[in-house]
């Protein structure tokens, strides 16, 4: 009786690696999803993509390989940007 109701802190309760909200996986076996819903699985794919980007642009210069020309700050491009007579 007690093994058909999903109550919260019955069986194996999960906590979303990205929004912290506790949710129980639709299936007691196999793989533990790690995210309470898509969207926030495909954040977390996100940042993690993003970090991992980063890294490896920090790994570059440290290494003394020349910049990446997309690491200038959007701040110089609109400063030159602003420079350039208007048509
Ligand atoms: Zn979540």
């Amino acid at each position: 009786m007690t093994e058909e109701t999903t109550e919260p802190g019955g069986r194996a309760q999960l906590k979303c690696d990205w929004c912290g909200w506790p949710f129980t996986p639709p299936k007691a076996t196999g793989r533990m999803p790690r995210y309470c819903r898509r969207s926030c699985r495909q954040r977390a794919y996100e940042a993690r993509q993003t970090q991992e980007a980063v890294a490896a642009a920090v790994l570059r210069r440290t290494k003394g390989q020349p910049p990446v020309r997309s690491a200038v700050p959007a701040g110089a491009e609109l400063e030159g940007a602003e420079s350039l007579p208007l048509f």
